[in-house]
């Protein structure tokens, strides 16, 4: 089955705002006539900072040894710190990856057990399998995670749900390089990201070629210098979502 295909959270920007405002449909029905709110809780999911001239920098489906490693060697490099979003299934098989990523300054974060489609009702699955990987990347990594990107970006109510009750925010992505597929390279990747690359975007990226092209994190590890550069040039920090002050959903009075 081909990237494309396999990666249904490769929408365009207004499908991935309805995906964004999935939890909000849910959650607060009533509210739906109210354009000015849905339009403002799907841009808070999607990832928008409000911290001057920040980027949020995320790569999701690690830690995977054969490449996650080397993505840590040029942020290093760079002077970068991201989010990681993990897949429990992957950091179960390398837990030491995981706690490399914490004392190297990133922040981790839950991806979900498996890179399952969720878009079928299975609450207590989606609650039993969020949690085993919210407890693993607390266990195995050694710090608590805050954020959830449920896989190919499509946030439906069950996940949703289930993310809020284990004290996780639900957060999308405003940019993205397609960094998954055959094709992509460096410059491809930053060809692509770039015009989303302003203060308060959140840029996805993979640093696991688990679900993508064989071999695509390389084009991602290309790009990363010129995506660096990029925002050096127009006074922009790239930085982890725990930086980002992404506001809190609408109705709560703290972020959690
Ligand atoms: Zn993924």
């Amino acid at each position: 089955m081909s990237a494309a295909v396999r990666r249904p959270g490769a929408l365009t920007a207004g499908a991935l705002a309805v995906a964004a405002g999935a939890e909000f449909l849910h959650l607060a029905p009533a509210a739906v006539r109210l354009p000015p709110l849905r339009r403002t809780l799907a841009r808070r999911t999607a990832g928008h900072g409000t911290a001057p001239g920040h980027v949020a920098l995320t790569f999701d489906d690690g830690p995977d040894p054969r490449s996650t490693p080397y993505v840590l060697d040029a942020l290093d490099e760079l002077g970068a710190r991201a989010t990681f979003f993990l897949l429990g299934a992957m950091l179960e098989r390398a837990p030491a990856l995981g706690r490399e990523l914490v004392l190297r300054g990133h922040e981790v974060a839950v991806h979900g057990w498996h890179h399952r489609r969720q878009w079928y009702p299975a609450p207590v699955r989606d609650l039993r399998e969020l949690r085993r990987a919210a407890e693993a990347v607390t266990g195995l990594c050694g710090a608590r995670p805050l954020w959830y990107r449920p896989p190919y970006g499509v946030l439906t109510a069950g996940p949703a749900l289930a993310a809020r009750r284990l004290g996780l925010r639900s957060v999308l992505w405003t940019a993205w390089g397609r960094d998954w597929t055959a094709e992509a390279t460096g410059a491809s990747v930053y060809a692509t990201a770039r015009p989303g690359l302003t203060g308060g975007a959140t840029l996805l990226l993979h640093d696991s070629d688990c679900t993508s092209a064989p071999g695509s994190w390389r084009a991602t590890l290309a790009a990363l210098p010129l995506i660096a550069a990029h925002c050096r040039t127009r006074r922009l920090t790239l930085g982890p979502l725990r930086d980002h002050r992404v506001p809190p959903p609408a109705g709560r009075n703290r972020p959690v």
